[in-house]
């Protein structure tokens, strides 16, 4: 059950109300995000909406049957949509475009994406700066000095960053120059970093964890959203599966379902979800008709001299037919 306070809910009327959810078995958990509070009752009790319906304090009642809670639409039936400033909304219906390298590696190549970009009117760019790598021979990243002169060139030209955050101390140094938070699919599990990034207010993509289920990246989500923060999207990126073929196998069942239990926005990875260049696109318009409200993949000039996921990064040109194919999707998604 999923109780939405009145905002100056006074104290009596507060506490006849925890006393009441008490008293009825139920261990009430209160969240206090950007816009609202909300009592997150958890109990096996079957109970009467009636029962606590009428008592006064209350905006809004719902039961909701899932584990998970606040992230359900079983009490939120309308999307949710994240707005980035500037008109740039993810969920909003349209198809929201993140593209860029997988690595940030220099200023000339960031000053060529963004040209690229511009000439697509894709809006926001995507890219590491603390990239975690299998091996800790391969390149690492740029760091904070890289994520700011990236910032630098995207203000200068209008584009909004989504950039991966790997630990809880990075979160304070990155804070101003990023407009999304991503979590990394290795990161979907550490409850400390989302905890954390439930107290920030900008908003957060959760990655699908490597070997995570659909409900256990649920489960991060209501991580972030019962520390506070409400603004947060997901996005499926592949699962390590039985399956040598391909880097991971996108599961794009995940999409119609994350939908159907969640009003947050859903966005999918094709880059990661297959692994090879050639069959980015078609994984990418796939998920597109599948419902999702968007698509991040990794672009650079020469995908041959990336940093990193050379081989899963499509050149400008590539990039290009991409955008004008999943524009042209709109009517079939409608
Ligand atoms: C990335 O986006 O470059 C990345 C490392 O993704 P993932 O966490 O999905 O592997
Ligand atoms: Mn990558």
């Amino acid at each position: 059950m999923i109780i939405k306070l009145q905002a100056g809910i006074n104290h009596t009327h507060h506490q006849h109300l925890l006393d009441a959810i008490g008293n009825k078995g139920f261990k009430v958990n209160e969240i206090k995000t950007q816009t609202s509070t909300y009592l997150v009752c958890i109990g096996k009790a079957e109970v009467d909406l009636r029962t606590f319906g009428h008592m006064p304090g209350i905006s809004d009642i719902f039961h909701v049957s899932d584990e998970y809670k606040l992230v359900s639409r079983k009490w939120k039936t309308n999307y949710t949509q994240i707005d980035l400033g500037d008109n740039v909304i993810i969920g909003d219906g349209n198809l929201s475009i993140m593209a860029g390298p997988c690595s940030i590696e220099n200023e000339q190549q960031v000053l060529n994406t963004i040209q690229h970009l511009k000439d697509n009117n894709v809006k926001i760019m995507r890219g590491g700066v603390f990239k975690p790598r299998s091996s800790p021979y391969a390149f690492r990243g740029l760091g904070i000095d890289g994520l700011k002169m990236w910032y630098q060139l995207c203000k200068e030209n209008g584009i909004k960053i989504i950039t991966e955050v790997m630990q809880v101390s990075q979160i304070t140094d990155m804070y101003e120059y990023v407009d999304v938070f991503q979590v990394g699919a290795r990161n979907t599990q550490n409850f400390n970093l989302l905890d954390e990034l439930g107290k920030v207010d900008k908003p957060v993509m959760i990655k699908r964890g490597i070997s995570g289920t659909i409900e256990e990246l649920l489960y991060s989500a209501e991580y972030v959203f019962s520390a506070g923060n409400e603004k947060i999207v997901l996005c499926e990126r592949g699962i390590r599966t039985y399956e040598k073929a391909s880097r991971n196998t996108f599961d794009i069942n995940a999409i119609p379902l994350l939908k159907d239990k969640t009003h947050l926005p859903v966005i999918a990875d094709p880059s990661h979800g297959i692994g090879i260049r050639e069959f980015v696109e078609p994984i990418a318009l796939a998920a597109a008709v599948a419902g999702a409200d968007g698509i991040i993949y990794e672009t650079h000039e020469i995908p041959e001299k990336a940093a990193s996921d050379g081989q899963q990064t499509l050149n400008f040109a590539e990039s290009a037919q991409l955008i004008r194919k999943l524009n042209s999707l709109s009517a079939i998604r409608d």
